[in-house]
């Protein structure tokens, strides 16, 4: 084909981090015939559920110095914090706090960044390449040369492939309670009565979101946050550069095995967890990708939990924040599992197994939010997952975590699928480093550079 001539585009579905940063790097890599349509279902571009929150106190998970959006700036985004944090008014100022561990920021302000990155790329210079379209995609349906792209608003737009970027699939929501409230739609939470309790349902970083919300809206009644196993998430602090350790192939053959080396590179380091795991971080997906799939499924049933709470700290802000709400009696944390919820008028009533105890207990709270994070894509009622599920489009893959995809991101499906391909958290399982930032900036590289050289492989035949 001429590269004078238009080319069919291709559809990056999802404009989170993961959608905005393929789409980026997809004009980069692609020929200047071939446009991109970046297309997102909510009103904003560019933030995502992670960074579209507007309150301050949600703080990024990760150091300012480990934000950049690109793999070849690393700096990007401390520089623009550091040009920008002057002129912030204080409410927001209070988002960049500087501590020992290092600096923070709000994820609002990130939110920011990303929007400015996507804003200057859509009105850069040269003939437009980069379209949106604000509309959520019900379906892709293969004709030739592609799919056509079905809009939930009805349209149908004709185009080469299209990357998967729809963040983490959502939980099943289960058991089912009218008194559940979701936690990135304030509104649904409603009016809460100051004395009865709020149940949160998960003890990770999104629990923690959740406390910080509800103290910011004013409720200072009690919150319970109850997981199985009721461990609270590390906070980031001063880390010392180790390296990475050399695993032997006896190390990775059983879970045991792994473990046990870890826990000596950890007692040799002072027994300071955080640098042992900086230091596989390099290498945490080929120690995935090595261990035999029953070990896998033995770490994510015993070990994920503990290696949850080591690998995905929390900002020294927020979690003093925490420690002040336990401190103060308000927010207890509980390990256990729930049995059962029965609904009554304006509370419910939750049977859980505490951990280790013989008998059940029943806890009476006004509203249960969900911060358990991810669902399953075996269990996922996406309209538009199922869609491509039921053609063999795309499959689940390992654990029924993620999606199958190939080592070049591609979406694996039955027999063949089509030119489909995903990006971010929809790939857990298949890797086990994609959900976050540092992370997804260079599979977003990798995966245009891909896409570019399977086009132009394509066009040459
Ligand atoms: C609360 C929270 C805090 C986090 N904090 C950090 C952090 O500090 N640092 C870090 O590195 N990582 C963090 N993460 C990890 C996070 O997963 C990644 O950083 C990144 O934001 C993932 O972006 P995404 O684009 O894959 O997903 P999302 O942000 O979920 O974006 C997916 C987008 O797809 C859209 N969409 C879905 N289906 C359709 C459809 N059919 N049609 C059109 N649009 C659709 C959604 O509306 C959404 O905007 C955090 C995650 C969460 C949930």
């Amino acid at each position: 084909m001429s590269a004078h001539h238009s080319a069919l585009p291709i559809a990056v579905i999802g404009a989170g981090f993961s959608g905005t940063m393929a789409a980026i790097q997809l004009l980069d890599s692609l020929p200047h015939n071939r446009p991109v349509l970046l297309c997102e279902r909510s009103a904003s571009f560019g933030r995502g559920l992670a960074y579209g929150t507007g309150d301050f106190g949600h703080f990024l998970n990760l150091r300012a110095s480990n934000m950049s959006a690109y793999p070849d700036r690393p700096r990007h985004f401390e520089q623009w914090l550091a040009r920008n944090a002057l002129d912030l008014p204080p409410d927001e100022a209070a988002g960049v706090r500087v501590t020992p561990g290092g600096t923070f920021a709000s994820r609002a302000l990130y939110g920011r960044y990303l929007s400015e990155i996507l804003t200057d790329t859509v009105t850069g210079s040269g003939p437009p390449r980069l379209r949106l379209v604000n509309d959520g995609i019900s379906d892709l349906v293969p004709r030739p040369g592609g799919f056509a792209l079905r809009t939930e608003g009805g349209l149908s737009l004709p185009v080469a492939g299209a990357v998967l970027a729809m963040g983490n699939l959502a939980g099943t929501g289960e058991p089912h309670s009218r008194h559940r409230a979701d936690l990135w739609s304030p509104e649904t939470i409603g009016r809460l009565q100051p004395e009865l309790p709020v149940l949160i349902v998960g003890t990770g970083l999104t629990m923690i979101d959740a406390v910080i919300s509800l103290r910011r809206r004013g409720f200072g009644g009690p919150i319970i946050a109850l997981s199985r196993r009721g461990l609270l998430p590390n906070t980031h602090a001063p880390t010392e550069a180790l390296p990475v350790p050399n695993l032997t192939g006896v190390d990775l053959r059983s879970l045991t095995a792994l473990t046990r080396r870890i826990r000596a590179a950890a007692h040799a380091a002072g027994d300071d967890w955080r640098n042992v795991i900086d230091a596989l971080r390099p290498i945490t997906d080929y120690v995935w990708r090595s261990l035999p799939a029953s070990e896998r499924e033995r770490f994510l049933r015993h070990l994920r939990p503990f290696w949850d709470v080591h690998r995905h700290r929390s900002a020294p802000p927020a979690a003093a924040a925490i420690a002040d709400d336990i401190a103060a009696g308000c927010l207890t944390v509980r390990a256990g599992r729930i049995l059962s919820i029965e609904d009554e008028p304006s509370r419910a009533v939750v049977t859980l197994r505490p951990r280790g105890a013989a008998e059940p207990e029943r806890l009476t709270v006004q509203c249960i939010l969900d911060a358990t994070g991810i669902g399953r894509v075996s269990k996922t009622p996406d309209p538009l997952l199922r869609r491509l599920i039921d053609r063999g489009l795309v499959r689940p893959g390992p654990f029924g975590l993620g999606l199958d995809v190939d080592a070049d991101f591609r979406a694996r499906g039955l027999p063949l699928g089509g030119p489909l391909w995903t990006i971010g958290p929809l790939m857990r399982g298949a890797l086990w480093e994609c959900i976050a930032v540092p992370d997804i900036r260079n599979q977003a590289a990798d995966l245009a550079a891909g896409i570019a050289a399977e086009l132009a492989r394509d066009e040459a035949a």
